[in-house]
């Protein structure tokens, strides 16, 4: 049997450990984690939706209607009137033929990819995706090539060289970096090379293009541009699940082929209406959207002159980049130490020695709040001119 205790050890030396925090109390950037009351800026509750009146009384007002449970998977008996109406939502928000709406965006990306490519099908993935794509790809069979993060050159290159059914996919806005993709250059060599576009906007729905339409109506690319979208709906929308739109057929091969949506059990019924009423607060959300751009920007002036190294991102995941394991789980401490709660994410979540403070930005927070942040950055910021004596 593997030793699991040594395992863990080996874990905890090399700075790797993962820990959960008890949260309690509702998601926002006030928050109750292990007793302590912390102002986080981690969550990707973007637009501040997670808590929002309107959602919560559609839940209320529809669970005696709905009941709670889901009952049974769709193809069985589980397939809501409120889970149909949802999808005409999320089809018309998309501005897509129709969608379908999965149980998590984990499970979409699995259930997707591995319908969509088969033995003998080339994938071709961005470096940087996140793992559930990376997952997806695996359990697909398909054989996967990875491309530099963004480096369309690098991918119209495999492309030409490879023959059979091609794929690419990539996140839409990165997880982790908080970077866009180059959606039309993507589009364009995947038409010049007859390929399948996967698009997995998690963290772009809500947030960029019109009406926080996502990252692909940005990027001014119809379905015809990116046959496949996914997205979350548990980051800027605030509740759960996840949904790919595209055309009718899509639709109707995925329903047939997709084992993550075929073998579940569908979603509350009550959590499909919660999410129609939040895709109406998103559609009239361009006060939040502004809020949130002001938020991002005030916080990307202040870090850079504190002299913190951030990346080129307009979205609101801002990474802080710090290097090692160790520094990111200490500059972290520090700042739970000043009542604010920002988590150091470490390999394999990202490369070796790229640990980060993936700080995220919400509609929910407030200008006072960013600054909050910034003096306590600015108190920390000593611990990273010296950091082999400072992290010791
Ligand atoms: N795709 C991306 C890019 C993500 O960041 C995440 C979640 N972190 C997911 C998919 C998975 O979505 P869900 O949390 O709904 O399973």
């Amino acid at each position: 049997m593997r030793n699991f205790a040594k395992e863990i050890e080996e874990r905890k030396q090399a700075g790797l450990y993962r820990t959960r925090r008890l949260v309690s109390g509702p998601q926002q950037p006030e928050l109750t984690a292990d007793g302590k009351p912390l102002l986080s800026f981690c969550s990707n509750d973007y637009l501040g939706l997670a808590n929002h009146p309107a959602n919560i009384e559609t839940l209320k007002n529809a669970l005696p209607e709905t009941g709670l449970g889901g009952g049974a998977s769709h193809l069985i008996c589980g397939h809501h009137d409120a889970h149909y109406q949802l999808e005409e939502r999320l089809a018309k928000f998309t501005r897509r033929s129709s969608a379908l709406f999965f149980s998590t965006g984990y499970m979409a990306n699995m259930g997707v990819i591995s319908a969509l490519a088969g033995r003998g099908d080339t994938i071709f993935s961005d470096r940087l995706n996140h793992a559930s794509i990376i997952d997806g790809c695996i359990l697909s069979r398909a054989r996967i090539r990875r491309y530099g993060h963004g480096d369309v050159a690098a991918l119209e290159t495999m492309l030409a060289e490879t023959s059979g059914h091609k794929l690419v996919v990539t996140d839409g806005v990165f997880s982790m970096d908080g970077d866009v993709a180059p959606l039309r250059e993507l589009a364009r060599v995947c038409r010049e090379h007859d390929a399948l576009l996967i698009v997995d906007d998690a963290h772009g729905i809500g947030v960029l293009g019109p009406e926080g339409r996502g990252s692909v109506l940005d990027a001014g690319l119809t379905e015809e541009d990116v046959p496949v979208l996914i997205g979350t709906l548990g980051k800027a929308v605030g509740t759960s699940g996840a949904f790919v739109a595209g055309s009718e057929l899509l639709m109707d091969y995925l329903v047939q082929k997709a084992r993550t949506y075929i073998y579940t059990t569908a979603m509350p019924p009550a959590v499909a209406m919660a999410t129609c009423t939040s895709l109406d607060v998103i559609e009239r959300g361009d006060y939040l959207r502004s809020h949130l751009e002001a938020l991002i920007e005030r916080f990307r002036t202040g870090a850079r002159a504190l002299g913190y190294e951030l990346m080129a991102s307009h979205t609101p995941i801002q990474p802080i980049m710090v290097g090692t394991n160790d520094a990111a789980l200490a500059l972290s401490k520090a700042l739970e130490d000043r009542g604010l709660l920002v988590t150091a994410i470490r390999p394999p979540t990202v490369p070796a020695g790229e640990a980060r403070l993936r700080v995220t930005l919400s509609a929910a927070h407030r200008m006072a709040d960013v600054d909050r942040l910034l003096a306590a950055l600015k108190e920390c910021r000593p611990m990273m001119e010296a950091p082999e004596t400072a992290w010791a």
